[in-house]
């Protein structure tokens, strides 16, 4: 007796957790799954939206977290965004399935899971463009797919060349110096935008991200920056070159961690085309100018690769039980990946937190800092590195770290102020000398810096 009653308990509670159907959503049906996975699993997950479309659906995300709304020191952000492309419908449903699936085994206690969602927080966005989704599903029902039909949003524009041009700047940096990381957006930027654009950049720059992945369909293959060739155009013609970032290396480990925990991508030869290890630069592949990967880098402490999941773009309902299957284990194992190189406290002699301090890696030409509660987090790969926490009115201390291939290494800094008198004044830190002389120095320079980018009229900002 006992045994049925429990078969029946078991029966039940596996149709309560009856997992998402393979089938395509359109939005009215995200929004319930949404919703149906937060009734599911409400003490770990929140439901909220980043703003509107311009047809004012709303931009949801679905987080995962011990504690859904708090951002806990130390506990890295990690987020997806799928769908940017409207007709790129295959990441709109994985992470549907893995918003289920989450929700589904943490519930079941499976451990792998319940540490990921305990020690991550998860934003899940499965569709940046819910009007174009619409344009492209209604093209599919009537059978009459372009292959471009509502890739771009309801004012005909792509997002992912929407975004604030960083590139110019950062090309020129590289090259005379200047600042590495948080490059400022152009004064006006919000009237340069589309909402949907507009929405994710307050979003990111809201959070403090460290690893995010952008899901696209097209082709099969794990794109990093840059995305833009730092090359020009020859006589109209695209000639594109690899393009690495300061983080190359790293980023082609989080590009073949997910290549190779796909069923498929890792071969290499997919739709046509041949992708060594199933990773590219983006930059080498085709050029794009204001995409959303290098955006991230360049104005926010996330970094982000942009995933190609598929030859079709907008896949027939039978196959995506099998692309969620291929697709499965490498969207944990990317989210996993948050969790290495260095990450601590960056607080002051009486223990308060310092935000915006920046956080330096000796050979690597790009800064991290810290966030709103003093965290910070620097992605690395294990080896031996000098870092040099900095924050203005502060000393800046270096150590040397040792980081390991498994877990993230904990090193916390505490600033010690400048002496008080020179405290509102920059130092300069490979100088001996103080004082007025010098001091004056450095406001000249940078100054100076501006000037001559500003009068390069191919490579300055415009
Ligand atoms: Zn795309």
């Amino acid at each position: 007796m006992s045994d049925l009653v429990s078969i029946f308990l078991h029966l039940l509670l596996f149709k309560l957790v009856a997992p998402v159907t393979f089938r395509h959503h359109h939005y009215d049906d995200l929004v319930r799954m949404l919703y149906k996975v937060h009734n599911e699993c409400p003490h770990i997950t929140r439901v909220y939206s980043i703003g509107r479309s311009v047809k004012g659906r709303h931009l949801y995300v679905l987080e995962f977290s011990d504690y859904p709304g708090i951002h806990e020191p130390l506990e890295p952000e990690v987020k997806y965004v799928g769908n940017m492309h409207g007709n790129e419908a295959l990441g709109r449903e994985l992470l549907l399935q893995l918003s289920e699936f989450l929700c589904e085994e943490f519930r079941n206690r499976n451990p792998r899971i319940v540490r990921l969602v305990e020690d991550t927080r998860i934003h899940i966005m499965p569709s940046m463009n819910p009007d174009g989704y619409e344009v492209a599903a209604a093209a599919q029902e009537r059978d009459v797919s372009g292959y471009l039909v509502g890739r771009n949003n309801a004012n005909g524009v792509d997002l992912n060349r929407n975004f604030p041009d960083l590139n110019t700047y950062i090309y020129y940096n590289e090259k005379n110096g200047g600042p590495n990381h948080h490059l400022p957006l152009p004064d006006n930027w919000k009237s340069q935008v589309e909402p949907e654009t507009q929405a994710v950049i307050q979003w990111i720059r809201s959070f403090n991200f460290v690893l995010s992945a952008n899901l696209h369909g097209g082709a099969v293959v794990a794109n990093y920056p840059y995305d833009k060739s730092l090359e020009h155009r020859v006589r109209g013609f695209r000639r594109t070159a690899n393009t690495p970032t300061p983080d190359d290396k790293l980023f082609q480990k989080l590009a073949k961690v997910y290549s190779y925990a796909h069923g498929w991508m890792h071969q290499g030869w997919n739709c046509g085309d041949y992708f060594p290890d199933g990773i590219t630069n983006g930059a080498s592949w085709y050029s794009l100018s204001k995409g959303m990967q290098d955006f991230n880098y360049l104005h926010t402490n996330c970094f982000e690769i942009t995933l190609e999941l598929s030859c079709d773009k907008f896949p027939l309902q039978g196959e995506l039980q099998r692309e969620w299957l291929g697709n499965r284990e490498a969207l944990i194992q990317f989210l996993e990946q948050v969790h290495q190189g260095i990450k601590g406290m960056v607080r002051d002699e009486n223990y308060n937190n310092l935000a915006d301090a920046v956080i330096s890696v000796s050979g690597i030409n790009h800064d991290v800092t810290s966030g709103a509660h003093g965290d910070y987090f620097r992605l690395l790969l294990p080896g031996t590195y000098t870092v040099t926490a900095t924050a203005p009115g502060f000393d800046p201390e270096t150590v040397s770290v040792t980081v390991g291939p498994a877990e993230p290494k904990l090193v916390d800094f505490q600033l010690k102020r400048s002496t008080p008198q020179a405290a509102p004044k920059r130092r300069i830190p490979s100088s001996g000398h103080r004082g007025r002389v010098l001091a004056e120095k450095v406001q000249p320079r940078a100054a100076r810096k501006k000037e001559t980018m500003m009068k390069q009229p191919q490579r300055g900002p415009a």
